[in-house]
């Protein structure tokens, strides 16, 4: 695990196996780990959506993979973790169990972001079912910080998503990133930020409430 390889990427997540959260990527990533990198694209009618390709660290460098394969790492990395924690793995729950002994694991680490996750007993080495059983709930984590909506209170931050300025009292998106055990924003514009947390609802941003009227309809018509 502390060995790294360096990548970069401006928007791209790998999934810390001691946690099965989405990191971001900052120069480098551990060897051994899934990454995802994520693009913003323009369709032609002007609608943006969100496209992610599945890349894993090797010692070799950081190379593309499919999302087949990623399930199949999961797969193994989830095992361990059960078999080392004798706990569930976070954002995981059970979605279907086959008649052939087979069991897929949903893990939604993020709203967008969703896996199916196979144990088989060859796999496992035992009845799947049975294993399971015997694992405890994971221990209530400290829940990620939410994001923030604010307006901005000067225009000195710059978008982190399109590059330009946020002119002060415009309505701005904090990305919550946690640095040395303290909670950091990235700002972006609302509308550029906004393909980030699609699926959230406003209320799930904090300083929602506080926002005034015509600023949470504004935040409404965007999100
Ligand atoms: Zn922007």
């Amino acid at each position: 695990m502390s060995d790294r390889i360096e990548y970069d990427a401006k928007w791209a997540y790998w999934i810390d196996p001691r946690s099965f959260r989405m990191r971001r990527v900052k120069g480098s990533v551990p060897i051994g780990t899934i990454v995802l990198l994520k693009k913003q694209e323009s369709l032609d009618d002007g609608r943006r959506i969100v496209t992610t390709t599945y890349l894993f660290a090797t010692e070799d460098g950081v190379i593309p993979s499919t999302k087949r394969e990623v399930s199949k790492n999961l797969s193994r990395q989830m095992l361990e973790y059960m078999r080392n924690r004798g706990e569930y793995p976070p954002f995981t729950e059970i979605s279907k169990v086959f008649a052939n002994g087979n069991v897929d694991l949903l893990y939604h680490p993020t709203g967008y972001d969703r896996f199916t996750v196979r144990l088989t007993p060859d796999l496992v080495g035992e009845d799947v079912e049975m294993f399971l059983s015997q694992l405890t709930e994971p221990e209530i984590e400290e829940k990620e910080p939410p994001w923030v909506i604010e307006p901005a209170k000067s225009s000195r931050a710059r978008c982190r998503s399109c590059g330009e300025k946020i002119v002060k009292g415009e309505l701005r998106l904090g990305e919550p990133s946690i640095y040395e055990g303290h909670v950091t924003y990235r700002w972006h514009h609302l509308k550029c930020g906004v393909y980030k947390i699609r699926g959230s609802k406003p209320t799930d941003l904090k300083g929602y409430d506080s926002l005034t009227e015509e600023q949470k309809h504004e935040t409404e018509q965007i999100l």
